[in-house]
């Protein structure tokens, strides 16, 4: 196999130019599969976060201002191609820096140069209003970018976070800058590469890897950016939200969750078994909207979880460029999270396990992906967000108990509901506190095109679909008196 990284994944992108860290420092990037060091990435500052806000201000008034929207979109849509045509490229980077088996890096790649695709035709297709006002005056709105926008992103789904939230503010004509996670940022450079190659305008993409205490926070106190979307954890999420509060800068949090899936007695259990595993061990459970909690009615409990544990029996986990179901986590630190919780399940009934493959090295970070049992809803096993791959199975009698113990975390991220009649789902779907709700089905594809973001600790402001372009811009009212 060649080298899967064709830049130098050493430099920033600031304006037109790569470079290194003005202090040239630079970061380890290390394999989640066997702990090896992939390369060295820059170690950006507060210094080049401020010289790249710099350059997006000046993108705004050059030659990315003044170029239309049906122009940006064309743009975009290019970039789409270019994406395509690397997804093989884009995955193998992916699983290498982040540990996801090739397949689901395969589908990440795709699903970046869907947004690419999605945005870039949505990108003239977005406009203002006219409003019925007092006689002898027209009124209409306009739809104008925030500006500089500032883009913190996790490495737990890198390309698709990229494509939903830069997409989205490119194509409403912002200037962007981008601070990937410091575990894994290589698809994110490769990225910016091909928007280059797409002829996307200097400044309108600015990227400054490092770490989250120092490029992370420059970016989100910067004085002079407009709009941060930040997706991570509710603590970072919090911070940022504190910082960028201080200039009075609108926030998108896109933050954790900890997703039920509802299962009723009349659910289609055929339809629902590959659902209720894979929402639990896609990305080694490394998924924001991880449907880590399984409720399910008495009547088909015993066959959920017995079919369930067969399931998870035939995982396997393993090192990410051999494909297996389940990769590595991130890190040794993630790691020991998540064994920190196998160990509070202790006293639980443990139903199934997967299976570690013997040629997975030993200095990679592998857990056995766990399906507990009996779970009580109070348990911090059945609150709290884990980040592993560990589902816990819930039982209920009654649907208003389900929808108790459904709405009883912190979060509300995302929900599945199984089950025939159509009046139940309907009460659930308007009861459940959760930013989308899926009916006989979970994650729907992958839903570019559907509203996403939280209630609750989940975060607040919507990401995806055409929502996320009345995010990425502001709407001015004007009032014209004519007589
Ligand atoms: P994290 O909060 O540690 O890091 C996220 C990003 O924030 C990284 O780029 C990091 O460098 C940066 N950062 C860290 N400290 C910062 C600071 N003080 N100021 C500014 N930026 C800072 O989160 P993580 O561990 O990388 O990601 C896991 C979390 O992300 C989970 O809770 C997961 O549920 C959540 N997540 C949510 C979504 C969503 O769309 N809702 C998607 C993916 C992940």
């Amino acid at each position: 196999m060649s080298d899967p990284i064709w830049f130098d994944p050493t430099l920033c992108l600031i304006g037109k130019d790569w470079q290194p860290a003005m202090d040239r420092q630079t970061l380890t990037l290390t394999n989640p599969s066997d702990g090896s060091d992939i390369c060295q990435i820059a170690r950006g500052s507060a210094v080049d976060v401020d010289r790249a806000v710099a350059a997006a201000r000046t993108a705004l008034g050059s030659e990315w201002g003044a170029l239309t929207a049906a122009e940006r979109g064309r743009i975009l849509l290019r970039l789409s191609v270019l994406v395509r045509d690397r997804v093989e490229d884009l995955a193998r980077l992916e699983a290498m820096d982040v540990g996801k088996p090739l397949t689901q890096a395969r589908a990440d790649a795709l699903a970046l140069a869907r947004y690419c695709e999605f945005y870039g035709g949505a990108a003239d297709k977005m406009h203002g209003e006219t409003i019925p006002y007092l006689d002898g005056y027209t009124v209409y709105t306009l739809r104008e970018p925030h500006g500089v926008t500032g883009h913190i992103v996790p490495w737990n789904y890198p390309m698709q976070i990229i494509g939903r939230s830069i997409g989205a503010a490119l194509a409403m004509g912002n200037a962007t800058v981008l601070k990937p996670a410091e575990e894994a940022c290589l698809t994110a450079l490769a990225f910016a590469h091909l928007a280059q190659e797409a002829g996307l305008p200097a400044g309108a993409l600015n990227v400054v890897p490092g770490l989250g205490a120092e490029a992370g926070a420059s970016l989100a106190a910067h004085g002079d950016v407009d709009h941060i979307s930040f997706t991570g954890s509710v603590a970072t999420g919090a911070l940022v939200q504190q910082a960028a509060g201080g200039n009075v800068v609108p926030v998108t949090l896109e933050l954790g969750g900890k997703s039920p899936q509802l299962v009723f007695d009349d659910a289609d259990l055929d339809a629902a078994l590959p659902f209720l595993v894979n929402a639990g061990i896609q990305n080694a459970g490394q998924t924001c909207s991880a449907a880590s909690r399984i409720l399910v009615q008495r009547g088909v409990y015993a066959a959920v979880r017995d079919r369930m544990a067969a399931a998870y029996g035939e995982l396997t986990v393993g090192p990410a460029l051999s494909d297996p179901r389940v990769g590595p986590l991130i890190s040794g630190r993630q790691k020991e999270i998540v064994s920190r919780y196998l160990n509070l399940g202790s006293d639980l009934n443990v139903v199934a396990q997967g299976t570690v493959l013997p040629d997975a090295p030993e200095t990679g970070h592998y857990v056995r992906p766990t399906l507990f049992a009996d779970v009580p809803a109070g348990h911090q096993l059945a609150r709290e967000e884990i980040f592993g791959p560990v589902q816990v199975i819930i039982p209920f009698d009654t649907e208003e108990e389900a929808l108790t113990i459904a709405n009883s975390t912190d979060y509300g991220l995302v929900a599945g509901i199984w089950a025939r009649e159509g009046a139940r789902q309907m009460r659930l779907a308007k009861r459940l506190r959760s930013g989308q709700v899926f009916i006989n089905n979970y994650g729907a594809g992958g839903g570019v095109e559907l509203p996403f973001g939280g209630f609750g600790k989940s975060g607040h402001g919507r990401e995806k679909g055409f929502e996320a372009l009345y995010g990425f811009s502001q709407l001015k009212t004007v009032a014209a008196y004519h007589g």
